[in-house]
């Protein structure tokens, strides 16, 4: 779709003396067309995006607030699709710097959900020793009548993957709130035990 102009997957902006809360990168990864800009936009509202395009990367940065605490998550959609097979630096880059991970797919097109498992495949090859929260997302819900994956094989996929699932829809807004506490809760869950 039209979306920011794709710059650097480094925020640009951490390490802020200011800011004393949590603060976490999280990658959105996912075959183009998927809807990653759409969720990421819904996210983070137009005006956020147009400060951090400043910048020069799509990056998305907000603050929420889940079960109370505050966190701030720093939104990085500069994925890009593989080039004749080949690995770009900035593909590798992206595998290596997120806090977290949002797989996105479109229940509409199943080879996006290939590629999705792919996706997983890599990421865990790129952080072999490493447990980071993973969210596979199943998006395009309201496209009924055009689904080519159903919610059962997305569940079935995050199970053999170990990672979490959801369902949105970008055109509907729906779960894409969920989607973003989820993935707070997520990273959470992996420092050192707090509520989940
Ligand atoms: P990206 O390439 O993964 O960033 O995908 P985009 O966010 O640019 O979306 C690609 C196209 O799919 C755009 O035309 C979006 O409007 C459309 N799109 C994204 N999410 C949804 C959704 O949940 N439902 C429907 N019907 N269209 C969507």
């Amino acid at each position: 779709g039209s979306r920011a102009p794709r710059g650097s997957c480094s925020p640009g902006c951490s390490g802020s003396p200011s800011l004393r809360k949590p603060r976490y990168r999280v990658v959105l990864l996912g075959d183009p067309g998927v809807g990653k800009t759409s969720l990421v936009n819904l996210f983070a509202g137009v005006q956020e995006r147009d400060l951090l395009d400043q910048h020069g990367g799509a990056a998305y940065e907000r603050r929420l607030t889940v079960d109370g605490e505050e966190t701030t998550l720093l939104v990085l959609d500069t994925w890009e699709p593989e080039q004749r097979g080949e690995e770009s630096e900035r593909r590798s880059r992206c595998l290596q710097i997120g806090n977290a991970y949002i797989i996105v797919y479109s229940v509409t097109d199943r080879d996006s959900f290939e590629s999705a498992s792919e996706l997983r495949i890599q990421l865990r090859r790129a952080r072999q020793a490493e447990d980071i929260p993973i969210i596979l997302v199943g998006n395009k819900t309201d496209l009924v009548r055009c689904r080519e994956v159903s919610e059962e094989e997305g569940q079935a996929c995050a199970a053999v993957f170990d990672c979490k699932f959801i369902e949105t829809s970008a055109a509907l807004q729906h779960n894409v709130d969920e989607l973003f506490e989820g993935v707070v809760r997520q990273i959470r869950l992996r420092q050192g035990g707090k509520k989940s």
